[in-house]
């Protein structure tokens, strides 16, 4: 698959969870592929509101990547009051450690999130592959 034909993919996923979780609220500016084979599989970036996918694995690991990201995007800015309030029990981000901080993004509420969002976008995977 090109990234051409990648990017158009990740688009139409991340419309369709939009529209059918978000009533289009979540904003996504830019979805980009890249290659650095040290990095992570993805990131999501929430000054640009951008997700960023490693351009390496197979093309249905790379949307399980996607769903992962959107979920970070979800976080940040439909359920930042929670996670505001989150990290005030831990004393604020600066006294968090690693291991609170990962609970926190990818603890239980993460994982419903991530899950409801990789069940969506099968929908289209399934479609793609008849
Ligand atoms: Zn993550």
């Amino acid at each position: 698959m090109s990234h051409k034909e990648k990017l158009e993919l990740f688009w139409k996923i991340v419309n369709l969870i939009n529209e059918k979780h978000f009533d289009n609220k979540l904003i996504v500016n830019k979805i980009c592929l890249f290659e650095e084979p040290q990095s992570k599989n993805g990131m999501y970036e929430g000054l640009g509101k951008s997700i960023n996918i490693r351009d390496r694995e197979e093309v249905d690991a790379q949307c399980i990547t996607l769903c992962h990201e959107l979920a970070h995007a979800y976080q940040e800015q439909i359920l930042n009051k929670y996670y505001f309030e989150e990290m005030q029990k831990f004393g604020g981000l600066m006294k968090m450690d690693k291991w609170n901080l990962e609970e926190m993004f990818h603890g239980a509420k993460f994982k419903e999130v991530h899950e409801m969002f990789c069940e969506t976008m099968k929908e289209i995977m399934g479609v793609q592959k008849v």
